[in-house]
């Protein structure tokens, strides 16, 4: 068997486990890095920019008919065709040549493979041509192998082939029809997608749409799917699934109601990619997400280090906040350690040090690409709540900003923002409304810098544009 030896070897090339290696690399020592499918990961091919750039275009279409004058410069409408197109230019054409030439300047080792533990700080590698490499890491392993769509037990679904979030990303055609199981952020940004596309939407929401955003989230959203003829089944639980010789999917929901669609599109959640990585070799079951310190070093049922320390897991597969910049953050925190530990230095893994990942716990930032778009950061007011903080919640109709009324003809939005009262620091803010994406980070900044209300009165925002949302939220918190 071939062997190599590296500082640090990282099982999955997804956003996650390149910007580990970068940053161990970039902190003086080698790596090498593991893939079976493509570098990128779910994130490049199947997921945040596939999906973005199937919603993008409808978005800009909807923002020129808001205003006049730019209303009748529009004559025709989306071309699907188009947007498909520039859709898998966003995949790279599920290509990643551009990510392996970007490696080797970076300077990080590519194995293609399976990847798996088999004793202390060895990792074999089974490729293709099923000749296995075992790569041993002087200081550490990274788990990095992401999540997969989570396909529940439904009678007859798996048989029914249904879409995943990858087919329904990679799709080539829209179908007349789609169903979609499921009522959380992929769900819901398939449902816009597909709509705007101009497909026939129909979601079975069992829990609701954008369960665990503000309530006032879900309700806009499903406001505006309402215009775009998407209809919902709030409470409606898939009871069985039957795909018919002609392709037609029958779906039979618990209260006996029968559907019928050309797609099923199943977007109920994520299970973590630990079935086949040797998990057992140090003691844990496959199968499972993986539990870490603070400084994301694998732990057992009983707290203690898995394999002694050398194992660390970052990104989807911790569990801690399932989005790129979050696990892209960890990344950071998770390389610098590791850099840091092979130096002998010191490890500053206190609340918001360097090695920690604090932002995890109160601050992740959130964009639902719906239309209305929602973005988020930090706590909600029922989690402030259900966390015991003594909270003052505060409301703002985002229509009433002059900017928004200026931004677009109908303009309609509403913000929230969960104030701790005993530190008079904004916890949790949530704002829906078309294109608010871009005004999230000075909400994540306010959060995670933790300013005093005082001394965010001080912040004026530039008239007229949107963040007045700002002065508006903070004159009614004064009054
Ligand atoms: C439809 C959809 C849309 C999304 N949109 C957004 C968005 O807009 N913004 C956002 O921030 N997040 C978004 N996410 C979440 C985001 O995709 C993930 O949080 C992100 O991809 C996680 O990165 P990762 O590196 O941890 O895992 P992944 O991207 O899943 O990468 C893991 C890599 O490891 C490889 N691998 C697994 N096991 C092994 C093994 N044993 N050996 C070798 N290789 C292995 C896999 O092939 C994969 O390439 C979206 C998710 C979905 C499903």
């Amino acid at each position: 068997m071939k062997n190599a030896t590296y500082d640090v070897v990282v099982i999955g090339a997804g956003p996650v486990g390149e910007n580990v290696a970068d940053r161990v690399v970039q902190g003086g020592l080698t790596a090498a890095i593991i893939e079976r499918e493509l570098v990128g990961g779910e994130c490049s091919y199947w997921a945040c920019m596939p999906t973005k750039a199937l919603l993008r275009s409808a978005t800009a279409l909807r923002a020129a008919r808001q205003l006049p004058g730019a209303r009748e410069a529009v004559t025709g409408d989306l071309d699907v065709a188009a947007v498909l197109r520039r859709r898998d230019s966003f995949a790279s054409q599920w290509k990643d040549d551009g990510q392996v030439s970007w490696l080797g300047t970076a300077g990080i080792a590519l194995y293609r493979g399976q990847g798996r533990i088999r004793s202390e700080r060895v990792i074999e590698v089974t490729g293709e041509d099923g000749a296995p490499v075992s790569l041993t890491a002087r200081h550490a392993v990274v788990v990095a192998t992401g999540s997969s769509a989570l396909v529940p037990d439904v009678p007859g679904l798996r048989q029914a082939a249904p879409w995943t979030s990858r087919e329904a990303a990679a799709a080539g055609k829209v179908p007349g029809r789609l169903a979609i199981i499921g009522g959380g952020v992929v769900a819901s940004e398939m449902a816009t997608a597909f709509a705007n596309l101009g497909s026939l939407v129909t979601v079975l929401a069992r829990d609701g749409v954008l369960p665990r955003a503000e309530p006032f989230a879900g309700e806009r959203v499903m406001n505006s799917w309402q215009e775009a003829g998407v209809s919902v089944r709030l409470g409606a639980v898939a009871a069985s699934v039957n795909r018919d010789v002609d392709g037609t999917v029958h779906v039979t929901l618990a209260d006996g109601e029968h559907l019928e669609a050309d797609e099923l599109l199943v977007a109920i959640g994520r299970m973590p990619n630990t079935q086949d990585i040797g998990l057992d070799t140090v003691g844990l079951k496959p199968g499972g997400w993986l539990t870490v310190d603070g400084t994301l070093r694998v732990t057992g049922e009983d707290g203690s280090l898995a394999g002694g320390g050398w194992l660390y897991a970052a990104g989807d597969i911790n569990h801690r906040a399932l989005l790129t910049h979050q696990g892209k953050y960890q990344a950071r925190a998770v390389g610098d350690v590791i850099v840091a530990r092979a130096r002998g230095e010191t490890v500053d893994d206190g609340r918001w040090g360097r090695h920690a990942v604090t932002a995890d716990e109160r601050a992740v930032p959130q964009v639902v690409f719906t239309d209305p778009e929602v973005a988020s950061v930090g706590l909600t007011a029922a989690a402030a709540e259900a966390a015991g903080l003594r909270l003052r919640v505060v409301d703002y109709d985002l229509a009433a900003v002059a900017g928004s009324a200026l931004y677009a003809d109908g303009y309609q939005g509403h913000a929230r923002m969960v104030v701790d009262e005993d530190r008079r620091v904004i916890v949790g803010f949530t704002i829906v409304g078309p294109d608010v994406a871009e005004l999230l980070h000075a909400a994540t900044i306010a959060v995670v810098g933790e300013i005093p209300l005082d001394r965010l009165w001080h912040a004026v925002p530039a008239f007229p544009t949107v963040s007045e949302i700002w002065l508006r939220l903070l004159e009614v918190y004064g009054r």
